[in-house]
C-alpha cells in the first residue's frame, strides 16, 4: 500500500490441492485423495475460510479471481460450483472481473466447461506442457496431446474465448526440435496467451531422487529452446509481457499482474500466499491441517504458517524484483510515486552495470531486461539487490 493514493481492487486465489496423480517433477501442494470424504471436507473448509474473510474484505472490491492447484478440475462440477457460489457470496466481485481456473486436460469435457462458463468463469488456463507421447510420459503426466486438443476444443466450444496454454522446456531427452514442434502445435490452435516455463528439479520430487539418471539438454539448448520460442510467438502476434508469460493484443492474464506489479492479493485454501494490507502470509500446506484448523470449533491449530511485515524497503525490493520480470521492466515515475524515493540513486545506478554489457537496456522512461537479460535475471537481480 505504500504511496498508493486509492485502493486497488484486489485479487483473489483459491488453491484446489487435489490432483488424480503426482507428476513426477511436481513439487506443489497437491495430494492425489483415497477416498472423497477429504475432498468434500476441503471444500467445506474453504468455504468457511471465505466467510472468515468476508468482513475483513468489505471495503475491497475483486476484480481477478484464479482457482489453481493441484488440479480444480479434479473437483467434480458441483463442488467447484459450491466454491464460486461462496467466492460471490462472500466478496464484492466486479462485473468485468477475470475469473480463472486451471483444468488438467484429463479432468473435464464440454459440459463441465459450459457449465463453469455460466457460473462466471471467463478465462482457463490448460496445462499441456507438450506435443510429445514419450516427454508426457516423462514428466508423469496423465493425459496425452490429443487428449489436450479435444480439451482446447471443447472449451472454445463452451465459449472461452480466452484460453491459455501453458508449454515447458528443459524436459528429459526434450531436443530443440521436439520442443519447437511442440511449440508450433500448440500455437496453431490460436491460444489467447501462452505460458513457458523451464522445468526445474524441485527437492522432494521423485526427478531429484533420480536426477543423476536424468537426460536433461544443457543450459545452451535451453537457451536456444527459449529465445527460438520469443522470436517465433513473435512471429505469430503473441507479445511476451513477463518473462514466461506470451499473449495476444489484451490478453495478458490481470490476476498474474497483480503479483508482478506487487498489488494485492488473498490467497485462500491450502498452501496459498496473500499480500495483503502490508502483509505476506502463507496458509499451511498441510491439507488436513488446513481442514482440521477450519473446521474443529476450538481446534488450535494455527493454519497460518508464515506471516512477514512489509515493510517499504522490502516492498521496494519486491517491486524490484518482481517489476523486472515483466517485458516493460520498471517505469520510474511509477516507481518514485509509489516509494517516494530516488530510483536511479537506490537502483539504477546498479543496473547501469548491466547495460553495456547488453543485459538491460535503459531509456527515458525506465529500465527493462534484454531477452539475454531475462535468462539470467535471477542473477542479475541478485546482485542488483543484494539477495543471498
Ligand atoms: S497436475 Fe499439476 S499440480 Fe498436479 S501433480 Fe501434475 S504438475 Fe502437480
Amino acid at each position: 500500500m505504500f504511496g498508493k493514493k486509492k485502493r486497488k481492487p484486489l485479487g483473489l486465489y483459491i488453491h484446489i490441492p487435489f490432483c488424480k496423480s503426482k507428476c513426477d517433477y511436481c513439487d506443489f501442494c497437491s495430494l492425489v485423495p483415497n477416498n472423497k470424504g477429504i475432498v468434500e471436507h476441503y471444500t467445506d473448509a474453504l468455504i468457511l475460510q471465505m466467510e472468515d474473510w468476508s468482513s475483513r474484505c468489505r471495503k475491497h472490491t475483486i476484480d481477478s479471481i484464479y482457482i489453481g492447484g493441484g488440479t480444480p478440475t479434479y473437483l467434480d462440477i458441483r463442488r467447484i460450483s459450491r466454491i464460486i457460489d461462496a467466492i460471490y457470496t462472500n466478496f464484492k466481485v466486479e462485473k468485468s472481473a477475470e475469473f480463472t481456473v486451471e483444468c488438467n486436460p484429463a479432468t473435464a469435457d464440454l459440459e463441465y466447461f459450459r457449465k463453469l462458463r455460466r457460473a462466471g468463469v471467463n478465462r482457463l488456463s490448460i496445462g499441456c506442457q507438450s506435443a510429445h507421447p514419450e516427454e508426457l510420459k516423462a514428466l508423469g503426466r496423465i493425459h496425452n496431446y490429443d487428449q489436450f486438443v479435444a480439451c482446447f476444443n471443447d472449451a472454445r466450444r463452451a465459449g472461452f474465448d480466452n484460453i491459455s496454454v501453458d508449454l515447458m522446456y528443459g524436459i528429459p531427452n526434450q531436443t530443440e526440435q521436439s520442443f519447437i514442434e511442440s511449440l508450433t502445435a500448440v500455437t496453431s490452435l490460436g491460444p489467447d496467451h501462452i505460458s513457458i516455463y523451464a522445468l526445474k528439479i524441485e527437492e522432494g520430487t521423485p526427478f531429484h531422487a533420480m536426477r543423476d539418471k536424468l537426460v536433461l539438454p544443457d543450459e545452451e539448448t535451453e537457451y536456444s529452446m527459449y529465445s527460438h520460442a520469443v522470436d517465433y510467438l513473435a512471429a505469430q502476434g503473441y507479445e511476451r509481457y513477463e518473462i514466461s508469460n506470451f499473449c495476444r493484443k489484451g490478453a495478458a492474464s490481470l490476476h498474474n499482474l497483480k503479483y508482478w506489479h506487487c498489488d494485492e492479493y488473498l490467497g485462500l485454501g491450502a498452501s496459498a500466499h496473500s499480500y495483503f494490507e502490508d502483509e505476506r502470509f502463507a496458509t499451511t500446506c498441510v491439507v488436513r491441517d488446513y481442514i482440521d484448523g477450519l473446521e474443529i470449533i476450538g481446534s488450535d491449530i494455527n493454519i497460518v504458517a508464515s506471516s512477514e511485515k512489509i515493510d517499504s524497503a522490502k516492498c521496494m525490493e519486491e517491486y524490484v524484483m518482481l517489476g523486472m520480470r515483466l517485458t516493460d521492466g520498471i517505469f520510474i515515475e511509477d516507481f518514485e510515486a509509489r516509494f517516494n524515493t530516488s530510483f536511479n540513486e537506490k537502483y539504477g545506478v546498479r543496473l547501469d552495470e548491466y547495460v553495456e554489457a547488453g543485459f538491460v537496456e535503459k531509456d527515458d522512461r525506465g529500465y527493462r531486461f534484454t531477452t539475454n537479460g531475462m535468462f539470467v535475471s535471477n542473477y542479475i537481480l541478485s546482485a542488483v539487490l543484494d539477495l543471498e
